[in-house]
């Protein structure tokens, strides 16, 4: 098992991209980036977990699910390279937290303001979704995450109930729950210890193709986080 003790945010993301701890999804991540998708058959797909993304001294999260398939597995950057990404890049540089409206691959000059992304979850599950095991083999990653963050960190949007459900036992660490414990819900908003919560539909395409998440909806609530992290 990896040895997880990492003193900065860099290193935490090289850690987390040479994790092996649940079988299942080293060999579908590894079996994706083998047998790859027709339209992306001239690419070499990262087929690691995927880190996430973000300044280390951001003072706002986001926390998402998992990477997709052929979106963050094949890339190797969270949200970037499907339509989930185009989705909430654009939102992010409409609300002025992204340098640029597009995340298409790593290394194309995207920079993310105050701002990082990650996820419960760090490598692509079959049918996007995660076993609760493999839940909870990934939970300390993320733990450590927002404990090195902790300093600067102010506010958290959260896509999507499985993010919300995973992020409690987290945020438990140091930080009294409230009771009972606050439900996941499109714009709902809590505090808990040092850092407000908000709950965002996810920007998967079955909620942005059936208008169950818009654009606007998506950036209301970004535009609410900036401002509780300080960042307006
Ligand atoms: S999901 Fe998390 S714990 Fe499991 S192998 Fe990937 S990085 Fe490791």
């Amino acid at each position: 098992m990896t040895k997880i003790r990492p003193d900065t945010i860099a290193q935490l993301d090289q850690q987390v991209s040479e994790c092996r701890r649940c079988p299942r999804l080293v060999a579908w991540r590894e079996e994706v980036a083998r047998t790859k998708r027709a339209a992306y058959a001239n690419e070499e797909y990262w087929g690691r977990p995927v880190p996430g993304i973000g300044p280390a001294d951001a003072a706002l999260a986001i926390v998402g699910l998992a990477p997709a398939a052929h979106g963050g597995n094949r890339t190797g950057r969270m949200f970037t390279g499907d339509r989930s990404g185009d989705v909430l890049f654009q939102a992010l540089y409409d609300v002025g937290l992204a340098s640029q409206p597009t995340s298409v691959r790593r290394g194309d000059g995207l920079e993310l303001y105050g701002t990082r992304i990650t996820a419960p979850v760090h490598c692509a599950p079959p049918a996007n979704k995660p076993t609760p095991a493999e839940r909870d083999n990934c939970r300390p990653w993320l733990e450590h995450e927002l404990d090195l963050l902790k300093p600067t960190l102010r506010a958290i949007v959260v896509l999507g109930a499985f993010g919300w459900q995973a992020l409690l036992p987290v945020l438990a660490h140091g930080r009294p729950l409230p009771r009972p414990l606050p439900k996941f819900g499109h714009g709902v908003e809590v505090v808990i210890g040092d850092l407000r919560l908000l709950g965002c539909y996810h920007v998967s395409q079955q909620n942005t193709f059936t208008g169950r998440l818009t654009p606007a909806m998506l950036c209301d609530v970004l535009a609410r986080a900036k401002d509780a992290a300080g960042l307006a």
